[in-house]
């Protein structure tokens, strides 16, 4: 079926809109009309091709809700008028030692992503939610609970499960003192979703102009970066640190402020760390730096309940398309609150 979205077609050109091809609907596939797309750093990531391996043309967006137009004659989930999420994978081999764990994020063979990656079946691009309408097979389908605004949702499916994760898997809750390094998307989710979980919560923070924002999305405190002083004043003091800052950085500051057995989580940056870790700052006090990638299906499903249950979705800035490219510029400059999400509807003038 032939649909129109907004693609990258290099590393240098502003995304436009784009006409393509989705391929007829399987037997087990779910087909969506998108309402929502979440801009993620990593859809600019991909799109200017930081890493590396961006295939262009590209069309992001992993952070989608959408209604259910069609469905496969094998799906058995979902049904035409279900408002649904789709997150950063759209399938996975389903039978290696991760997959059958539910860590499909993880699967041994690569789990097949949402946009800039290739179906395992037909051999055909992946392309994102940046667009009017997906067929994605209702294994990688989630339910989104009723009465939260689907705008205020669509981060949920990456921003949410990728700070989930860590959150949960280090047991963040009563008792707990966990802190965020940055605060964007990932950040603010992250804040949210560790107050909701009842850890006591702490901002770090490069932006003096972001204390009242964080202290009304769950932070207890606010710890400037840059100041010497309030890093010391919270020496020794956390058990988990979600840190989300997307580019290269140095850690060292932030490891005296673990305590006892305490993590510093990496989710944003993914390429080298340039200045040297000390062995000793992690041997003395049986400290740790370790690294979370999203979640699994079943993981985000329970988020997306728990984010049901305790009214949390996130600050979002809606768009229409056409100003995808600025949305970007701003990205770079840590300037929006605290997500963009692009209104589909938007598409609707393009006349590619
Ligand atoms: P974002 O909205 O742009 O937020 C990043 C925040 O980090 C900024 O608001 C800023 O907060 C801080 N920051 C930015 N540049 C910095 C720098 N050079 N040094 C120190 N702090 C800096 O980005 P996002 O969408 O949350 O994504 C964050 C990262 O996570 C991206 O690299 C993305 O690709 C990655 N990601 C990873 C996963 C995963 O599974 N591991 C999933 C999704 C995204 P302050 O102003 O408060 O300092
Ligand atoms: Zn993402
Ligand atoms: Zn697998």
């Amino acid at each position: 079926m032939q649909t129109l979205g907004y693609a990258a077609r290099s590393a240098t050109e502003a995304l436009a809109s784009f006409r393509f091809d989705r391929r007829e609907p399987r037997p087990d596939d779910v087909v969506l009309d998108v309402l929502y797309c979440g801009v993620c750093h990593t859809d600019l990531h991909i799109a200017r091709n930081h890493a590396g391996y961006t295939r262009y043309p590209v069309v992001p967006g992993h952070e989608i809700v959408g209604r259910v137009t069609q469905v496969g004659s094998a799906v058995t989930g979902f049904k035409v008028g279900d408002t649904i999420g789709v997150g950063c994978m759209v399938d996975s081999c389903q039978h290696c030692n991760p997959c059958r764990q539910g860590d499909e994020q993880h699967c041994e063979q690569g789990p097949t992503f949402t946009y800039n990656a290739v179906d395992r079946h037909d051999g055909q691009p992946t392309y994102g939610g940046y667009s009017k309408q997906m067929v994605v097979s209702e294994k990688f389908v989630l339910r989104i609970p009723d009465g939260l605004h689907p705008a205020g949702v669509a981060p949920l499916l990456c921003a949410g499960i990728t700070t989930w994760e860590p959150l949960h898997r280090w047991k963040a809750g009563p008792g707990k003192r966990v802190a965020v390094v940055g605060l964007g998307g990932l950040g603010h989710m992250a804040l949210k979703l560790a107050k909701a979980l009842g850890a006591e919560v702490t901002l770090f923070t490069r932006s003096p102009g972001k204390e009242a924002d964080a202290r009304r999305l769950g932070a207890d405190h606010v710890v400037l970066s840059s100041d010497a002083g309030q890093m010391g004043a919270v020496a020794g003091h956390f058990d988990l640190i979600v840190d989300t800052v997307p580019y290269e950085h140095d850690v060292n500051p932030y490891l005296p402020t673990l305590r006892f057995n305490g993590t510093l989580v990496l989710v944003g940056y993914m390429g080298p760390l340039n200045t040297p870790v000390s062995a000793g700052a992690l041997v003395f006090g049986r400290k740790a730096i370790a690294g979370s990638f999203i979640g699994g299906v079943a993981a985000t499903q329970e988020m997306l309940d728990f984010c049901g249950e305790h009214g949390v979705v996130s600050d979002v800035e809606v768009i229409p398309i056409q100003q995808i490219n600025q949305a970007y510029e701003r990205l770079l400059k840590s300037d929006v609150k605290y997500r963009f999400v692009i209104d589909m509807a938007s598409l609707q003038i393009e006349q590619a």
